[in-house]
């Protein structure tokens, strides 16, 4: 099950003809997402919960394989650029009882609503893995990256809860991303990988809310090292 679930995935991004994106099957458990560019990755972490049967209640999550189709849908409209907000209804009423998830199809929305295809991508692969394990993912460089991306477009609001995320899940997040580079190597410097992404951090504490493309697209890529978040 673990496997036919990514490879569901596996169909549906590939089908997105999107920005040339990959999705590699590590394993039965565990997967590493390249989007965009040869140096894009956005990790996913293990699953163990992934051979739980996925339910077709409109209601439950996670596990929800309506929700996964819808999120598989809205993908493939941003991929071609026809994502809009009313598009957004459906999967709004299936998250609307999951704080979580209706928080992250906020944010989505947002960054939609500013033709930022690539982050819209993230956050719905973010949502997937969500619905597939269980488990939300924790991801403080690709969190701050957002941040950024929401400053460009004065929305401080949904900026400050993604540096409030990095924030409050860096120290924990350490440990998790330590020992997932260290069975899949994502990145050769973990130890430059966590300064860079703390530097990011006090340039914010200190008032810088900017950041240069290739900084974003650092946080966004190789420094997002992201982990399921199994506290939850
Ligand atoms: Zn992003």
């Amino acid at each position: 099950m673990k496997q036919a679930i990514y490879i569901l995935i596996l169909a549906s991004i590939t089908l997105l003809g999107i920005v040339a994106c990959t999705l590699q099957v590590k394993d039965n458990a565990n997967s590493t997402i390249n989007v965009t560019s040869n140096k894009t990755e956005l990790p996913s972490a293990t699953n163990p919960q992934a051979n739980t049967s996925m339910q077709d209640s409109s209601q439950s999550l996670p596990f929800n394989q309506t929700a996964l189709n819808e999120l598989n849908r809205l993908n493939h409209l941003n991929s071609l650029g026809y994502l809009n907000q009313s598009d957004f209804s459906k999967i709004e009423k299936m998250f609307a009882n999951d704080t979580y998830a209706s928080g992250e199809i906020t944010e989505i929305e947002a960054l939609s609503k500013y033709h930022e295809y690539e982050h819209v991508f993230h956050g719905l692969s973010f949502l997937m893995d969500y619905v597939t394990t269980g488990y939300p993912v924790i991801c403080p460089g690709h969190s701050i990256s957002h941040y950024y991306v929401y400053m460009r477009h004065n929305e401080t609001g949904f900026a400050n809860d993604n540096l409030q995320d990095a924030e409050q899940n860096f120290e924990r997040w350490i440990p998790m991303a330590k020992a997932y580079n260290e069975q899949y190597n994502v990145t050769a410097d973990f130890n430059a990988t966590v300064s860079r992404i703390q530097d990011d951090m006090m340039n914010i504490e200190n008032g810088n809310s900017t950041a240069t493309d290739d900084e974003i697209e650092w946080l966004a890529t190789e420094g997002s090292i992201c982990v399921d978040d199994k506290s939850k």
